[in-house]
């Protein structure tokens, strides 16, 4: 197998651009395709800081290693979500890359917050997906708006995108279909616009990018992904891609050109301001602050009702148990008067 470019011997065929590469090849062309990508959508420019979402993964820190070797401007933030080890390991991962290149990367711990996506999933019936959405995109916004930058990046990927098209196509969400775009504009005073620039690179390219540049990324998946519904529909878009190239990429890019400009009206209104805490929301109170009370009053309760098992427990003590200590007191007292 050749490459496609300089005619050396291939480590890497795309199919669905019926291309192979050397891995000197193959780095830069996935840099200029990223590269395309955020110019054609007027993502973001040089003069321009990008925050850019790490998450200790393989696509986050493909995406934060193209942009900087492409001259882009950016700060990393990593938010560290509180599910178990797994959060640790891809925190020090995180850290690790940030810190061997001198990286700016900004860290804030859902645990230190008072709400860990752990702690969502042990208080409420929410599913710790569900949860973690939640605060990724709350957080997200709400750095991103207090320091200033004009714009977060996220690494989702073509298959990410693929299988949220499918998602959202199986149950005609018309809503999410209007706001299922590589760009999203603010739309209110504090959103920021968010890109994701790896939105026509498939996992396997990202994966090869990173094992190319020798990036070190958490190889483990996360436990709450497990029977996820994002990955049945991977599994299935896998399956048609291997029979039909290149079917990934088209499902999304018309999608983009020929469905989602007729949708876009379908989007949600804008959102107003959260009682609670001052940042956009849908409803009254944000769903974040929302989690947040849930969490907190179910904390409480759970903490009154181990003081009264507590108390009931000392109530129900047998009497008989303190005798011991008061007759070895008086025989000691008795001794101290023996002795004396
Ligand atoms: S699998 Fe779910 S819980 Fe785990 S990081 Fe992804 S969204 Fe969060
Ligand atoms: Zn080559
Ligand atoms: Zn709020």
């Amino acid at each position: 197998m050749k490459c496609s470019r300089c005619g050396g011997r291939a480590e890497i065929k795309l199919r669905q651009h019926n291309a192979s590469f050397c891995r000197d090849c193959f780095v830069p062309f996935l840099q200029r395709q990223v590269e395309r990508s955020i110019e054609k959508h007027d993502m973001f420019t040089r003069d321009e800081e990008v925050l850019v979402a790490v998450s200790g993964g393989k696509d986050s820190f493909a995406l934060w290693d193209i942009l900087i070797s492409l001259g882009y401007k950016t700060t990393g933030l990593h938010l560290s979500l509180g599910i178990g080890g797994y959060s640790d390991r891809s925190t020090e991962k995180a850290v690790a890359f940030a810190e061997t290149r001198g990286l700016r990367m900004i860290t804030l711990s859902l645990r230190d917050e008072g709400l860990a996506v752990d702690d969502a999933t042990e208080f409420t019936k929410r599913p710790a997906c569900s949860a973690c959405g939640t605060l990724k995109r709350y957080y997200f916004d709400k750095l991103a708006y207090e320091r200033g930058f004009p714009v977060v990046a996220t690494g989702h990927n073509l298959d990410d995108e693929a299988a949220r098209l499918l998602g959202n196509v199986l149950h005609w969400q018309m809503e999410y279909l209007g706001r299922q775009h590589p760009v999203l504009q603010p739309s209110h005073e504090k959103f920021v616009r968010k890109v994701k620039p790896l939105f026509r690179c498939g996992e396997y390219e990202s994966a090869a990018y990173c094992f190319f540049r020798k990036i070190d990324y958490i190889i483990e998946e996360c436990p709450n992904s497990v029977g996820a519904t994002q990955l049945h529909h991977k599994k299935v878009l896998n399956q048609i891609e291997a029979v039909s190239p290149g079917s990934k990429l088209a499902f999304v890019q018309e999608f983009l050109d020929k469905a989602q400009p007729l949708l876009r009206d379908k989007a949600i209104e804008p959102p107003g301001t959260c009682a609670s805490c001052g940042m956009p929301s849908h409803a009254e109170v944000c769903a974040r602050c929302r989690l947040l009370r849930e969490v907190e009053s179910k904390r409480l309760a759970r903490a009154d009702r181990l003081r009264l098992q507590a108390i009931a427990a000392a109530e129900l003590e047998p009497v008989g148990v303190a005798e011991p200590a008061i007759s070895a007191a008086s025989t000691s007292d008795q001794r101290d008067v023996d002795h004396t």
